[in-house]
């Protein structure tokens, strides 16, 4: 065994050794197509010269000053160049250093600007059963995946969960969009007013839903109802698009698609695209403002909140995202892969759905096309087919288990915005031939 101890020590990982563009290449010379940028992180691939050089002078420049005495020229520039493309209103940038640590601080923002406002009863949070908002430990109380969840159950503070939006398999016989969406506000109106008036903070959702469902939007009308909900009883809306934001879905921000506007939204992974460790949360004015005429000082803070070399990577990512257009670019080259997607799996009989948006897209895998029916979860297919597409050159991110009482198994794409449609079409197939494969090795299906 290796000294290094990773995520599962029995298996043997390649070494990887060099990124360029689409692909990764391993220490024995094979390449990867990186056909889920990781988990959906490398929105610009990998080796991009600008990006590079951006990081070796901030670097070279100032690596390092604590925000407790400094700001710096990368942190500011950032903090701008994120409020400009947003809503008016999310006008505040707080940095730090990953997908967790952006849902923990957005939970402590919410809290403080109820306590600070003088609603120190508003403790509760509500989020959905079907969710992943990060492993540290207030993240993981407000998440949904029983899996991850299991084990640090008695560890976990409190947390209240409502039924997600998941239409193929949420919504009852014979309901329109309409109805089902109206369904879900009004249970989370009940749990709101079960909890108790004033005593809940905020409502915490995945705009589009990565890890634990595939790439799953919600209905039309689903967010504005639940935005309504959230007014009227004067609890905030956090929006997590660690997954899915930073143009992954083909607009800058998800919930731009949606017709509402967070109070906090959580940002990460497009952000750095992998080149720094950087998340966010971007606050609206309403909460900063609360907590600046308050006491005057937000209580947290981690030794790296707005590293200048993250902000540097970031901003220089950006830069590119938005110079090249390359947010639609992936709402185009996402049209053109669910086309290809659907031709390849349309009428696969072991695929029972294709879903997603933008380049923000997956598979859902079942024993059965018609009925559904889910494959047993011991036989681990998503995670097998990772395996098999791995072994044919295709990276993609798989998930599976049991989610909301169901079983399931998917395989999400979410490749770089930079992916040509030579590239994308050529995934598809190699994931068609990794499906296949799988499907032939798996004991007989009776
Ligand atoms: N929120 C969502 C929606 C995620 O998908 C993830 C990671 O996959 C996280 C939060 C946690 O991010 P990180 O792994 O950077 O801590």
């Amino acid at each position: 065994m290796t000294h290094i101890f990773h995520r599962t020590p029995r298996v043997p990982l390649q070494t990887a050794v060099r990124g360029e563009g689409c692909y990764l290449f391993d220490a024995d010379g094979r390449r990867y197509f990186d056909g889920s940028g990781g988990a959906a992180v490398s929105c610009l691939g990998h080796g991009h010269p600008e990006v590079v050089a951006a990081v070796a002078a901030q670097v070279q420049r100032l690596a390092y000053a604590h925000t407790s005495f400094f700001t710096s020229e990368p942190a500011e520039q950032l903090a701008d160049l994120l409020a400009g493309r947003s809503p008016a209103g999310l006008a505040h940038a707080y940095f730090v250093s990953s997908g967790s640590e952006a849902v923990e601080t957005a939970l402590k923002m919410a809290r403080q600007y109820h306590v600070e406002r003088g609603e120190a009863g508003r403790r509760h949070v509500v989020s959905r059963r079907q969710s992943y908002h990060g492993n540290t430990l207030g993240a993981l109380a407000i998440g949904g995946n029983a899996g991850r969840r299991a084990l640090y159950e008695p560890l976990l503070a409190e947390a209240h969960h409502v039924s997600p939006c998941f239409a193929r398999h949420g919504r009852q016989a014979g309901e329109s969009d309409a109805q089902y969406a109206e369904r879900l506000a009004d249970e989370l109106e009940q749990k709101i007013l079960a909890l108790g008036p004033r005593t809940v903070s905020a409502f915490v959702a995945e705009t589009v839903v990565g890890a634990t469902a595939g790439a799953v939007a919600p209905v039309p009308g689903y967010f504005p109802r639940i935005r309504a909900v959230c007014e009227r009883h004067g609890v905030l809306l956090i929006l997590d698009e660690v997954m899915s934001g930073m143009g992954r879905t083909g607009t800058y921000h998800a919930f731009e698609q949606e017709g509402v506007v967070p109070d906090l939204l959580c940002l990460a992974k497009g952000l750095g695209g992998g080149y720094q460790p950087i998340g966010a949360v971007l606050a609206a004015a309403r909460v900063v403002d609360a907590i600046v005429g308050g006491s005057g000082a937000f209580q947290h803070g981690h030794t790296y909140v707005g590293h200048p070399v993250a902000c540097a990577a970031a901003l220089a990512v950006q830069t590119v995202v938005e110079r090249d257009g390359l947010v639609a670019r992936v709402a185009e080259l996402g049209r053109g892969l669910d086309a290809r997607l659907r031709s390849r799996f349309g009428d696969h009989p072991h695929v029972g759905d294709i879903r997603g948006r933008g380049l923000f897209q997956a598979i859902e895998l079942v024993r059965e096309r018609d009925t559904g029916e889910p494959f047993d979860p011991a036989l681990q297919v998503h995670a097998r087919v990772k395996r098999a597409a791995q072994e044919r050159g295709l990276l993609c991110y798989p998930a599976g288990g049991t989610i909301d009482g169901r079983r399931g198994d998917h395989v999400l794409l979410a490749p770089p915005y930079i992916a040509s449609v030579g590239q994308l079409d050529e995934a598809v197939e190699r994931l068609g031939e990794a499906l296949d494969a799988v499907v032939r090795g798996l004991p007989a299906l009776e």
